[in-house]
């Protein structure tokens, strides 16, 4: 059975089928390998995933002190505070040692000083951690966006970022999930969103796109093209189980971060695995 066969089996059938739930990290997580697809959301009991890594503890932590700020009153959101709010939401996984954690709060704090001081404490976003959602014919995406700013009568999505390098203007027009969420916030609040934004705290860059109603179209198409695969595959799943054919392994250099690598033969072949703290060294 065809991918495309198994998608509209059900509409075949005369009965119409529930929309495909889905959200945009699940999406991207089918491009990156079905197989850690099938671990992550199909094989129950779900297999044990490894540890947090350090680079992820710091990103949890700037992303719950840039939230939780903007829920003190207003006369106490200073930057100074927002470096209290890292240190008191620090997660301390995934670290070489004391020291390396130790180290990299005392920049974390930093970096949110830096990036708040460049915000008005005021100016109240229109949305903090917002759940958004959209349904097209065959699915219905919800996700959630760091923050959502209403600028000149438009609303704008802001995607913060902790990783080393700045992203680019590119990788925010080519965005899949920060197209899906102006698409599902202009929706939900009636009101214009093509603007998406990349903040990246530690270099303060903001990388950005403006979208069209076309080319958000045109995401939401390429969606449900990601979908439609997905769910054939999940179709196929469901009769056949481990079996199935449609979860290949994509051997590549993700491999050496994979969280599900120890149930991975192929990926644990394709070379070492990364030590929990690589991405915060170099
Ligand atoms: S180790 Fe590599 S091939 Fe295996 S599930 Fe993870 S990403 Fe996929």
């Amino acid at each position: 059975m065809t991918a495309q066969a198994g998608y509209q089996q059900g509409e075949l059938d005369g009965m119409p089928r529930p929309l495909f739930r889905v959200s945009p990290s699940r999406l991207l997580a089918w491009l990156d390998c079905p197989r850690r697809y099938r671990m992550q959301y199909l094989d129950r009991p779900r297999p044990a995933v490894r540890t947090q890594r350090g680079h992820t503890s710091v990103g949890l932590a700037v992303h719950n002190a840039l939230r939780d700020w903007w829920d003190l009153p207003d006369g106490r959101r200073t930057p100074e505070a927002g470096a209290e709010l890292v240190r008191t939401s620090w997660i301390d996984v995934g670290f070489r040692d004391d020291a390396q954690s130790a180290r990299w709060r005392t920049m974390a704090q930093q970096q949110v000083v830096d990036y708040l001081r460049g915000l008005d404490p005021a100016v109240q976003p229109r949305g903090i951690e917002r759940t958004v959602s959209i349904r097209t014919a065959a699915l219905a995406v919800q996700g959630r966006i760091d923050r959502l700013d209403e600028r000149d009568g438009q609303l704008v999505v802001v995607d913060y970022k902790t990783s080393r390098s700045a992203p680019t203007d590119d990788e925010a027009r080519t965005s899949l999930p920060l197209a899906l969420y102006a698409a599902a916030a202009w929706k939900m609040f009636r009101r214009t969103c093509v603007r998406v934004e990349l903040h990246h705290v530690p270099s303060g860059t903001v990388a950005s796109h403006v979208h069209t109603g076309e080319s958000l179209r045109r995401k939401l198409a390429e969606a449900e093209s990601i979908a439609r695969d997905a769910r054939a595959a999940e179709d196929d799943y469901a009769q056949l189980g481990v079996d199935s054919t449609r979860f290949p392994t994509s051997v590549g250099p993700l491999c050496a971060w994979c969280d599900f690598r120890a149930h991975c033969p192929a990926g644990q072949a394709a070379g070492p695995e990364k030590p929990d703290w690589a991405a915060l060294e170099g």
